[in-house]
């Protein structure tokens, strides 16, 4: 039921009864979003320190969409995973690190609890995670006329509804390939579930906003040799109007990536690069950094159906390791320290064979 079958549209929809069974819930390998509400009541309950749970919102097919808080430090960061419900990697690390934080007196633990307060949204898109799909419950007959709304991936992909609550002159002043004036932003923002994280993290003004992704199966080679794998590819936002309104988050957002860098590559073999991230405002990574913040992308590799437990294994020890090195590089100021322009020693991950978004099977490599 998973899928990896040659043949099948990846992203065909699934027709669902109210009986049966949604894809998530026929495997026990991901988290189901009750499973991320039973396991953010129990971090509540075992938590040492300051530990507050809120909910923010409802999906589009009313599952919750819960906040958690953990430290009592004066510098708020926010993480927010699965955006895209076929993107689970980073659910799964992010709550484990919650537990390392909330429960244990690891270093970590202890320096992250004392200066900081971390917002967690654990499972953004969860209409989309219970399906196993990218873009969350909007119908199909529910459409929009232009890219910027996610037409690339279904009628609403959540991370392309990141601008709605950026303000009308500095979309007025955007470079019209990033962002088109006449069309301007609809009264309603397809996608509650960014809509509530919007409303929850614009007026918070952190000091980063981090988004956990995976990218789809990616070897630097043409065949598909394991020791040849891209693990981690990064990204700081590069929208010209966001750069030019945000030279401090910009700055901070190039640091956050060569932290990732020096931490991770290497690490269990990882080979950490750049991500081919486009320039428009309406991805959470660009419209974070117009906000006003310093914004990354960390997508690891492997989409769900490309992945057995060791992959995903391993993917979240990487990844643990690089919101590691965003967490104590922040309590501790030394991401403060590191030369932005470092981000020049990183290597690019270079295109795709084929995007999420792509129509049918996926080609072999060549
Ligand atoms: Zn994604």
């Amino acid at each position: 039921m998973l899928g990896g079958i040659v043949g099948t549209g990846a992203f065909a929809t699934n027709v669902v009864s109210a009986s049966d069974p949604l894809p998530r819930e026929e495997t026990k390998r991901f988290y189901t979003h009750q499973d991320v509400q039973d396991e953010l009541d129990s971090l509540q309950r075992r938590a040492r320190g300051a530990f507050e749970l809120e909910d923010i919102g409802d999906s589009l097919e009313g599952r919750e969409l819960t906040v958690a808080r953990v430290g009592s430090g004066d510098t708020d960061v926010f993480f927010t995973t699965e955006q895209h419900g076929d993107e689970p990697t980073g659910t799964n690390a992010i709550l484990e690190d919650l537990r390392e934080i909330a429960t244990t007196n690891t270093p970590l633990a202890r320096t992250v609890r004392e200066n900081l307060t971390v917002h967690v949204l654990p499972m953004h898109n969860p209409d989309g995670a219970m399906r196993n799909q990218r873009r969350n419950a909007r119908p199909d007959d529910y459409t929009w006329e232009d890219p910027y709304f996610g037409e690339q991936s279904g009628p609403a992909d959540p991370n392309r509804q990141h601008y709605f609550n950026l303000d009308e002159e500095f979309l007025a002043d955007a470079d019209e390939d990033e962002f088109d004036p006449d069309v301007g932003i609809p009264d309603e923002n397809p996608s509650p579930e960014t809509q509530a994280m919007l409303d929850y993290v614009v007026p918070l003004e952190p000091e980063w906003v981090a988004d956990l992704h995976t990218q789809s199966f990616m070897y630097h080679g043409g065949d598909y040799n394991p020791g040849d794998m891209h693990h981690s590819s990064n990204y700081w936002f590069i929208n010209e109007g966001a750069v030019d309104r945000n030279p401090e988050g910009h700055e901070l957002s190039r640091r956050m990536n060569v932290a990732m860098y020096d931490r991770a590559d290497g690490f269990a073999n990882a080979a950490v690069t750049v991500y081919p991230g486009g320039t428009t405002l309406n991805i959470a990574r660009n419209a974070h950094g117009a906000y006003g913040y310093g914004s990354i992308l960390n997508e690891m590799t492997g989409q769900i159906d490309d992945r057995g437990n060791r992959m995903e294994g391993q993917m979240v020890r990487i990844m643990r390791e690089e919101n590691a090195a965003l967490l104590e590089g922040t309590a501790d100021g030394s991401l403060d320290d590191l030369d932005p322009d470092r981000v020049e020693e990183i290597p690019d991950r270079g295109d795709a064979w084929w995007w999420p978004w792509d129509e049918g099977y996926r080609p072999e490599p060549e």
